[in-house]
């Protein structure tokens, strides 16, 4: 009966996740694995949020808040006047503005190399895509990007970039605002371990949409929840098009309960700050700089892959960049772990 699925998926192959741990674990023999493969907090998550889960589990006989009350009112506690809304993690919220937005045969434009879930959604939408390829150092060519992306529909920029790790200066993005007809989301997945604040631009930009997730910073990750700051006009449509009753109640009352414990964040905020310059200074291969909470390590003349392997052998658990389209296959990307994990990479990549 497979001839009834969509030819798009056929063509096309899907999501590529990281390996597990356990399998890593499993196959070499190894109990402790360093994890440092899907840029999560290694820190469970805020004593606060597991409360308020725990609790929120007590009445799953009943509907979630279908309004998600309880989370809006602490984004609104927590960043000030804005207009929200929430999803399945990050992804679910992509892919619930391109429904909301896209018409099928219209353009999505992303800037490459880049997460991949974006042309995903795209794809399942029935959307045209456009990619517009970053320089060589990986920072966008605006004029390039708003020439190739001015009537799409939709513009998806991550800042700071997955897998790159880079920041798009809040300059360039005004020009890109400004030069593009349609709606830009700004991926702002690792937007608490930069030093940049692009929430000014809410204010003065109706086309401007800043993704945001509890799975990196949070903790939050096994509950995928995330969230969008939007202009005003959105929210009413994106709830007309989305999924009745996404966002479940204990992942709602984890993350309104998580988001006040700003320690819990600044532990690990400040573990990256602290781990992006060691890794820059010890690795010996080249390190690229990030603004996330993860570098890219350049090993040539190893491939990607060879390297994921070699590592993974020695225990620790690194993402491969050859799944991420527009990219040289000499890339790793490395997440900022605890200490001993970070260590155990730096040690085992040094000696290989
Ligand atoms: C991790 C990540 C997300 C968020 O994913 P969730 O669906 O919220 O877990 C979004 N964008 C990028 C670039 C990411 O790396």
């Amino acid at each position: 009966m497979e001839h009834l699925v969509r030819s798009c998926y056929k063509k096309k192959s899907g999501y590529v996740f990281a390996r597990k741990a356990e399998d890593i674990a499993r196959e070499y023999g190894i109990d402790r694995i360093a994890r440092l493969a899907s840029n999560e907090n290694p820190e469970p998550l805020s004593p606060a949020a597991l409360e308020a889960a725990e609790t929120a589990l007590k009445s799953v006989n009943r509907y979630p808040d279908e309004k998600v009350n309880v989370l809006m009112n602490a984004l609104r506690a927590h960043y000030g006047d804005y207009h929200f809304v929430t999803g399945v993690g990050m992804d679910g919220v992509i892919e619930t503005i391109i429904r909301t937005l896209v018409e099928p045969g219209e353009q999505v434009a992303i800037s490459t190399p880049t997460f991949s879930f974006y042309a995903l959604a795209a794809m399942g939408q029935g959307a045209g895509l456009v990619t517009i390829p970053r320089e060589p150092d990986f920072s966008v060519d605006t004029k390039k990007l708003v020439k190739a992306a001015k009537t799409a529909k939709v513009t998806i920029l991550c800042s700071p970039n997955n897998p790159t790790g880079n920041a798009t200066p809040i300059d360039a993005v005004v020009e890109i605002l400004e030069g593009i007809e349609g709606l830009l989301f700004l991926d702002n997945a690792y937007v608490e371990f930069s030093g940049i604040d692009y929430l000014p631009l809410m204010k003065k930009h109706e086309n401007l949409v800043l993704g945001r997730t509890f799975s990196k910073v949070y903790s939050l990750a096994g509950l995928r929840i995330g969230y969008a700051f939007t202009p005003r006009w959105l929210p009413p449509w994106y709830q007309r098009s989305g999924t009745p009753f996404t966002v479940n109640a204990v992942s709602m009352a984890a993350a309104a309960a998580a988001l006040p414990d700003t320690a819990h964040a600044e532990r690990y905020i400040a573990q990256v700050k602290r781990w992006r310059k060691r890794f820059a200074a010890d690795v010996k291969f080249p390190v690229l700089p990030s603004d996330a909470n993860f570098v890219m390590v350049d090993v040539t003349p190893h491939t990607s892959d060879e390297m994921v392997e070699e590592l993974a052998r020695h225990g620790v658990v690194v993402r491969s960049c050859r799944s991420f389209s527009g990219l040289p296959d000499h890339f790793i990307r490395v997440s900022v772990g605890e200490d001993w994990e970070n260590e155990l990479f730096v040690k085992v990549i040094n000696s290989l």
